[in-house]
């Protein structure tokens, strides 16, 4: 339902990517949700750091008061609108990977979901929620592990741009990897993704209201688009690879 990124200074873990994603799902309250949650990660962490509750976003604020959260570089924060299994905490956002490396939120409904379980049920995979969102983050740790197998290196971009060609239906998504903690990787079809441009930091959301406290300067990510988002660049493909012209950046102009 409500989606939010945010990618800092690689050198500097600190607070602010927790804070961003907290702010962001605030602001997109508005939209209706049933449950939130968060992952961040930072240089040095072997998997990614998830909190996620259902009901209220107090309830997800008062279980990282309890269970603190370390500092991180990047973030993505997720508000979940229920349309593949109820309103829980395993059926809450983010979904990891079967190492816990990867993670990735998603807004949309997967609608080749249940074929795509059973291949990765017939390989061995487990699954512990009922959603079409733990189905992509399963493969995207697949794909992720087979990138590194042919290229020698974590390569978050290309698995997901991997992913996006095998998922039908509408989604968004965002995926970090504790290998890359630097770059937050964005896909969208049928449903909206815009990037909010700031100084030596990045963000991105479902709209302008998940980052506007932050900054007004905004990039809204075509159809059919894969982003990589660091705190200093941002780079958008095709679901193929090819590299594509950023779209024009606005200013945002309400409040
Ligand atoms: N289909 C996903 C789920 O049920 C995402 C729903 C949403 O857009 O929040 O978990």
């Amino acid at each position: 339902c409500g989606i939010v990124g945010y990618a800092g200074n690689v050198t500097t873990a600190c607070g602010k990517p927790l804070e961003v994603c907290m702010q962001g799902l605030k602001r997109l309250e508005y939209r209706g949700y049933d449950s939130a949650g968060v992952a961040l990660t930072a240089p040095g962490m072997d998997h990614v750091e998830v909190r996620k509750k259902a009901g209220r976003l107090s309830n997800l604020a008062d279980d990282i008061k309890r269970h603190p959260m370390p500092d991180a570089t990047v973030a993505i924060g997720h508000t979940r609108w229920a349309t593949n299994g109820v309103p829980s905490d395993v059926n809450a956002h983010p979904h990891v990977s079967r190492d816990g490396k990867v993670a990735i939120i998603h807004n949309g409904i997967i609608e080749n979901a249940s074929r795509l379980r059973l291949d990765l049920q017939a390989e061995g995979y487990s699954f512990v929620s009922a959603t079409d969102t733990e189905v992509a983050a399963k493969l995207l740790g697949k794909i992720v592990d087979t990138v590194i197998a042919e290229k020698g290196h974590p390569d978050l971009f290309e698995a997901v741009r991997r992913l996006a060609r095998m998922l039908e239906g509408a989604f968004t998504i965002l995926a970090t990897d504790c290998r890359q903690p630097d770059i937050v990787v964005g896909a969208r079809h049928d449903s909206p993704l815009v990037v909010g441009l700031g100084d030596g930091e990045n963000f991105l959301g479902s709209d302008v209201a998940a980052f506007v406290a932050y900054t007004r300067h905004a990039m809204e990510i075509d159809q059919d688009r894969c982003v990589c988002v660091s705190a200093t660049k941002v780079t958008v493909t095709d679901f193929e690879g090819n590299v594509v012209e950023n779209p024009a950046t606005y200013d945002v102009d309400w409040d």
